[in-house]
Order: C-alpha cells, then structure tokens, then sequence
C-alpha cells in the first residue's frame, strides 16, 4: 500500500501526505499545524500525532510554516538536508529533535520507502526534490525549482505519479504587479517552474517513457500569476504536441490551496480518472 495526498499546493502552502504499511509521512509542514491535522482527518483520517516521519525540501516559509507545531505534536524523525535543517524555524527547544541530514544522490530508506534526493535549482540553502520508490510504484515530488535539470528529468522517468510546479504563467507574471526584482527571481534558474517549462520537461520524459497510466498533479501555482485552466492548458497542448496520444495515458489533477486532494493508491484502480477528463478531485476554490 501506497497512499498519497496533496494538503496544500501553491506559494502560500505546501504539504504532502504518503502512507504505507511502515510510515506516515508529510513532506513539507508549509501550512499551520492545526490546518495540517484538519486536512490529514479529512482526507486520511488521522490526525498529525499520527506522523511519524517528516521529510523537507527546503526552508521557505510556505514549506516550513507549521513545523514547529508538528515537531512538538508528531516528534516525527525529521529528514532534510543541513543546510535546509539549519535555517528551518525549530524553536526553542531543540534538544531531542531526531533529525536525519539527507544529501543529493544518496539514497534513503524510510520504512518501505527507498527516498532518492535530487538536488534542484532554487533559492534556498541546500534544495532537494524527491523521487519514492515503493513495490506498488514510483512516485515523484518535483516543485520549487528554477529549471528542470538532467538529474530532475531523470527523477521523473518511470513514475506512475509526480507533483510537478506549475507555479506561473509567463505572460501573466510579466504583465502583472509583481515588482520587477521578484518577477526576475521568479523567472531566474533558481525561481519557478512555468507552465510551459514544467509541460515540455513531462512531455520529454513521458513521450519516451509512458504506456501505462500516470498520475500528474498540477502544483505549487500562484495566485497571483495563474490559473488553474491556464496549467491544465498549457500541460495539455505541450503534452498532445508532443505525442498525439499523449493524454490518453496521463492523467492530469488539480491541487489547492484550501483543500487536500483525494487519498489514493499508486498501482491501485482507485486511480480512475477517465483520459481527456475533466475528473478534478478536488474544486479549485479561488
Ligand atoms: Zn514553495
Ligand atoms: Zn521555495
């Protein structure tokens, strides 16, 4: 058993939930602990003294905002590289904190996940993506990144689902009221991901790849700067361009803000979102 769910996605909070046989895990505690233990009832039905392992890819607020209240209510092991872990807001009391430093390229194995940590392009200490093999699958989490390298691309290849950014549209960040020095980071290598770059960098990788279903969860986006229409757009002409009969086996979902996706299984026929479909597990509300 392998079960995911997206609490939060976008730049105001993000926090991911995976459970198997042997762990409970969150990666990333972006958003208020009494919101995560909520979403995690909601969608899971357990609560955020459940957790028994967190994972972090990197240090910006909206990935770290909650971990003070998860480390005091879970004390889950926390995994993160040093340089994440260094600049993490722990609180006071940080004796006893179990904390395990994760580095790019090496391996690890969390309970029956095998966790492989990718470095990415961003602005922070030492940035890391995630690819989780399970025996039922692969799964990959992909956001917070300037571009899609070699190692990234790589990361996705074989997966059966990945959160991928979809943080902005180029064309509605350029025009829009962003200062220009914050529309220039976020359009830097070590920004965002844009609709268009996330789109090609999937469309690569699953042209060659892809005959069996995957899941692809549409993330990290901004308020300000996208839409939910515009992602799914632009992920489903680059996808169809690239390979005609692309979205016949890809799958695409919208994340929220507000709400947690639907828990499902990777490998499992609860993934039954019909091709060309517009099954949207959850309503994007604003
Ligand atoms: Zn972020
Ligand atoms: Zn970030």
């Amino acid at each position: 058993m392998f079960r995911f769910s997206v609490l939060a996605s976008g730049s105001s909070g993000n926090a991911l939930y995976v459970e198997t046989q042997e762990v409970r895990m969150l990666v990333d505690a972006g958003i208020s602990g009494r919101d995560l233990d909520r979403r995690l009832k909601a969608t899971a039905g357990v609560s955020l003294e459940d957790i028994d392992v967190l994972l972090l890819t990197h240090e910006h607020a909206d990935h770290v905002k909650g971990l003070r209240q998860v480390l005091k209510r879970a004390a889950p092991r926390v995994y993160a590289s040093e340089g994440t872990w260094a600049r993490s807001p722990k609180g006071e009391e940080t004796d006893g904190l179990d904390w395990t430093p994760v580095r790019a390229g090496l391996p690890v194995r969390i309970g029956d996940v095998t966790v492989y940590p990718i470095p990415v392009s961003h602005d922070a200490e030492e940035p890391l993506m995630f690819r989780m093999e399970h025996a039922d699958g692969t799964f990959v989490v992909l956001t917070d990144l300037g571009y899609v390298s070699d190692a990234a691309r790589d990361a996705l290849r074989g997966c059966q689902c990945a959160v991928v950014e979809t943080n902005h549209d180029v064309e509605m960040l350029r025009a829009g009221r962003y200062p220009w020095h914050l529309k220039r980071r976020i359009l830097g290598d070590k920004g965002h991901l844009s609709n268009e770059d996330a789109a090609w960098a999937v469309a690569e990788v699953l042209c060659e790849t892809a005959d069996a279903p995957v899941d692809l969860y549409l993330a990290h986006l901004s308020e300000e700067n996208n839409l939910p229409e515009l992602a799914e757009l632009t992920m489903r002409s680059v996808l169809t361009d690239a390979r005609r009969d692309l979205l016949e086996v890809v799958r695409l979902h919208h994340t929220s803000r507000t709400e947690a996706t639907l828990l499902r299984s990777l490998g499992g026929d609860a993934l039954g979102i019909p091709a060309h479909g517009a099954g949207h597990p959850v309503q994007w509300k604003g």
